[in-house]
């Protein structure tokens, strides 16, 4: 273990490193463009990139060509020179580079702070290395469109991103994990395996779920459903828009706006696409008094809602505009919040372990410097998270001023098959919601009591979560969740009639299956159930029909001939029922 400090410095080094080799990329990419325009070249996690203004759009086939320019700039060992000059200066030297020109304008001091290496030179902060020979081991790795600063009504620059590190060898372990992530890529596993689409003449960010992902996901809803109502929650269904009003009074319009859209006119009354679903969950509560009694009150909605999000950050179904959330709010008395948040995390954590994911971290994150309620309702309701984490044996970190200002919240997080985090479940307790809205219940002593109210999603929300899905299976979902379950492979048609029968009898079962009646070999069947990744095939021929048996073939290569039909339909049930985890 390297310890937290030395592992800082370590970080810092890598990270100035990483950063000069975007100013190696800069130089190269001069060279090759005589009259490109630079936007900026930050360091980012594993790497950098430039942004570049180029006279015709770059491909991947331009890349070696730059990176062989930055071989040489690397060998000839350039020193990295900084020099102090005032803002007038700066202006003159960048006179042909109206991306630095914009950014000079926006120092505030007087001098700035420029960096030379060879014949290239660059507005820029630092530090950097010493010289450029002490860049080791990086690779260009893809080229992609990114608006100057981020706005899509400025000019769309081209990035080229790199990754960089100190050795070689950390540097092909690192391409190594990226081309398996790439081949686990939700985006084309979703389009190769049908699952879903996105349509730009319908809107970024919108997703549209074919049969075979929308089967995945009713799986997952009924699921999440039965599971909801033995731990006793109480399902409901809320509308999509609400007046304006109640935003306003929910202090979303406030804190919000940026992601809520514009509201539309309805009888001269404006209304918004609902961003969250909690309000609704508050008029329900809302419509009888109620008694401390009948508390802890959960309700649970699978709540599509609508947040704008920039068209840059969309990504897939990680990243989108519209999602439905696994959404549910609890009502309860203080005195029972711990037992709830404990409730909670029992959920989640059986959620997480039935999807098969076996790792996860977990923060609690505290008080900001702007916050709803008092310090000690925020000192209370955090030590009850605390409380909570402790009696589930759960390992946390503490994320300090991390919470959302209107209260402290635990996140858990969860690693997919190639160590990539995902966001997961979140418990958040709301000082805000029930105070604007009074929400109360009558106590023993016949009075209004404030009521405690927990926001929390098991699953995030059903977009991100098939994503994290496609991605930790790499599109081979088990059994009880894979969208076709068996193919059925007739060697003839002669044994088409026993395939159907067969058929029949596992849809009666509810296994989701298909007939591969098409003309073609046996092999290029099985190779094509493969490509869809269904986890059985049965191939049947004179002998299985014969001996009403089925030569099962696994997708992941195992074989198995002549085994009893019955055999096969138990086991297959048994996979299904008990959410096996392959
Ligand atoms: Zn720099
Ligand atoms: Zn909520």
């Amino acid at each position: 273990m390297v310890p937290a400090k030395e592992q800082q410095t370590e970080d810092k080094k890598l990270e100035v490193m990483r950063h000069s080799a975007a100013h190696v990329m800069a130089e190269a990419v001069q060279s090759i463009f005589p009259e490109a325009k630079f936007g900026i070249g930050p360091p980012i996690s594993d790497g950098f990139y430039y942004d570049f203004d180029l006279p015709r759009p770059l491909n991947p086939d331009d890349l070696p060509a730059i990176a062989a320019k930055m071989d040489e700039i690397i060998a000839q060992d350039l020193p990295f020179v900084r020099e102090e000059v005032t803002k007038e200066e700066a202006r003159q030297r960048f006179a042909a580079q109206p991306y630095k020109l914009e950014l000079i304008d926006e120092i505030p001091d007087d001098e700035v702070s420029l960096y030379r290496q060879g014949k290239f030179i660059d507005l820029c902060r630092g530090p950097h290395v010493g010289s450029t020979g002490e860049i080791k081991a990086f690779r260009l790795v893809s080229i992609a469109g990114a608006y100057w600063r981020g706005d899509e009504h400025r000019p769309m620059l081209q990035r080229i991103y790199g990754v960089a590190f100190t050795t070689k060898k950390a540097l092909e372990e690192y391409l190594e994990k990226l081309a398996e992530a790439a081949k686990r890529d939700h985006r084309r596993l979703g389009r190769e395996l049908d699952l879903y689409s996105i349509h730009e003449e319908a809107g970024p960010g919108l997703v549209c779920w074919h049969p075979k992902g929308a089967v995945v996901r009713w799986v997952i809803e009924d699921f999440w459903k039965e599971e909801h109502i033995k731990r006793g929650y109480d399902i409901i269904y809320t509308p999509h828009i609400a007046k304006l009003g109640l935003w306003k009074t929910s202090g979303h319009w406030e804190f919000y706006q940026d992601y809520l859209y514009s509201p539309m006119e309805v009888e001269g009354e404006e209304y918004v696409i609902k961003p969250m679903n909690c309000l609704y969950h508050i008029l329900i509560y809302k419509t009888k008094l109620r008694s401390y009694r009948e508390l802890p009150i959960r309700y649970a909605e699978l709540g599509t809602v609508y947040r704008y999000e920039r068209s840059g950050v969309l990504h897939g179904l990680s990243r989108v505009r519209g999602f439905t959330q696994d959404d549910a709010h609890i009502f309860c008395r203080f005195d029972q919040l711990e037992d709830e948040v404990v409730g909670v995390l029992d959920l989640a954590l059986f959620m997480t372990d039935t999807f098969g994911f076996a790792n996860y971290q977990v923060l609690l994150s505290t008080r900001p410097e702007k916050y709803a309620g008092t310090a000690q309702m925020w000192l209370e309701a955090t030590e009850t998270l605390a409380r909570a984490l402790d009696r589930k044996n759960i390992a946390y970190k503490i994320d300090p001023g991390e919470g959302v200002f209107y209260g402290p919240k635990i996140d858990i997080k969860f690693e997919d098959a190639v160590g990539r985090a995902w966001q997961g479940p979140t418990i958040q307790i709301d000082f805000n919601l029930p105070q604007r809205f009074s929400v109360t219940c009558i106590g023993e002593d016949g009075k209004e009591h404030p009521v405690a109210m927990v926001h929390r999603t098991v699953l995030g929300s059903m977009e991100r979560f098939m994503a994290s899905l496609i991605e930790h299976y790499g599109g081979a979902f088990p059994v009880w969740l894979a969208p076709v379950q068996v193919t059925l492979i007739p060697v003839a048609d002669r044994h088409l009639e026993y395939a159907r029968k067969l058929e029949a009898e596992l849809k009666n079962e509810g296994v989701r299956l298909e007939v591969d009646d098409q003309s073609g070999t046996v092999n290029h069947k099985i190779r094509q159930a493969q490509l869809n990744k269904v986890p059985y095939m049965l191939v049947i021929g004179d002998k299985e029909v014969a001996a009403e048996t089925v030569s099962v073939r696994w997708r992941s290569g195992q074989q198995q001939n002549n085994l009893p039909f019955d055999i096969f339909k138990k086991s297959i049930r048994e996979a299904i029922i008990e959410r096996a985890k392959n």
